[in-house]
């Protein structure tokens, strides 16, 4: 096995070049933890990079791009394996080599109860700042193990209801005329379109998209529009065409613009580049109608669960999103969504290379696989 071999070779860089705090030894921790061998059990974290290949040049308002760079992860305890990914587009600022550095100074050799979750995750985040595309590599192989030992799925952990998934976008590129009807046809079974905004052309793509379906459209402008007039105009416009909602119309930096757009437009206006983690949901009450939750910026399950429950906690819309990554981190999002009001789960779709099978798209909706954990398997 090749991809056994590139996971051992990688975790060698974890390797000796350590200075963490002494922690209590693992059987001081927790005495009475049981594996199935009857020995105190660890976590052993191994992780290897990979190249997904995009199906199409995908460009939104400031780039474009063929591949993206994730690192796939496994934690192994007692004779399980926890599945976890790290999605890093390049304007994140995480790498291959980042994500490496961090996940080899990831020592987990105190921890021998994986149902510590929350002082696991605690101890992740404190070993460096940022980082959180590897963070969620982390946070969501420990999901995935934790729900194969008790044999359960996240939704189900999480008390959520399997049929409440909402339909997934998917989203439609900036390109010519012909190439976007062409896209349109091709996303024949989603029920709720997704379009990149943010250029000259932004009325045309909507026109475009008229002119073949009227499904309903939820726009991204991606921090492009540079004026709040502007902005208003064109989203009053948008309002008239079935647009559902519009997600970071300007620079997340232009708050007053923000929060005054959101007082006066017709549509939800929704946080993603304006919204990292937990601490930040409770400040873009009133200047957002809604945030866009992803695991890659936040840092995993765990924290997007505490994100949705803050976010309608205070009345605010929830939408779950994800970066192009394979079915791993996509159907650890998707244990989530039915919490949600929107989804945007269609990165797995996106790619040519996936090596995980596990949530499905059947007409548009999410479907969540019966498997435990993150709902996955090794394709
Ligand atoms: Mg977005």
């Amino acid at each position: 096995m090749s991809n056994r071999r590139n996971f051992l070779k990688y975790s060698g860089l974890a390797a000796g070049s350590l200075i963490l705090p002494k922690a209590i030894s693992a059987t001081e921790r927790n005495p009475t933890i049981k594996t199935k061998s009857g020995k105190p059990a660890s976590m052993k974290l191994r992780f290897r990079p990979y190249d997904l290949q995009l199906k199409h040049v995908f460009t939104i308002a400031n780039n474009s791009r063929t591949t993206t760079p994730v690192m796939l992860t496994e934690l192994e305890y007692d004779g399980l394996i926890g599945y976890g990914e790290a999605s890093m587009p390049p304007y994140l600022g995480e790498s291959h080599k980042t994500a490496a550095e961090f996940l080899s100074k990831v020592d987990l050799s105190s921890y021998n109860d994986p149902f510590e979750i929350e002082d696991i995750i605690q101890y992740i985040d404190s070993i460096a700042v940022g980082n959180y595309a590897a963070k969620a590599s982390v946070d969501i192989a420990l999901h995935d193990l934790v729900g194969k030992i008790v044999k359960q799925p996240w939704h189900k952990l999480w008390g959520l209801n399997r049929t409440k998934t909402p339909n997934t976008s998917f989203t439609i590129g900036i390109d010519t005329p012909e190439v976007v009807k062409e896209k349109v046809k091709e996303a024949e079974i989603y029920k709720i379109l997704k379009v990149k905004l943010g250029r000259e052309n932004d009325k045309e793509m909507i026109k475009t998209i008229r002119s073949v379906t009227n499904k309903p459209i939820c726009v991204d402008v991606n921090q492009g529009w540079k004026d709040k007039q502007m902005a208003l105009e064109m989203i009053q416009w948008l309002a008239t065409q079935g647009v559902v909602f519009v997600e970071q119309p300007m620079s997340k930096l232009a708050v007053d613009d923000i929060a005054w757009l959101t007082l006066n437009s017709p549509l939800p206006i929704i946080a993603d580049e304006a919204v990292q983690t937990v601490n930040d949901v409770a400040g873009l009450n009133k200047i957002y109608s809604g945030i866009n939750i992803k695991l890659m910026k936040c840092g995993g399950m765990r924290n997007a669960n505490k994100m949705a429950l803050i976010a309608k906690a205070m009345g605010m819309k929830v939408m779950i999103g994800c970066m192009t990554e394979t079915s791993c981190a996509v159907s650890a999002a998707a244990q989530l969504s039915p919490l949600a009001d929107w989804a945007d789960l269609d990165g797995n779709l996106l790619i040519s290379n996936d090596i995980y099978e596990g949530t499905k798209v059947v007409d548009g909706k999410i479907i969540l696989s019966d498997l435990p954990g993150i709902g996955i398997r090794l394709k």
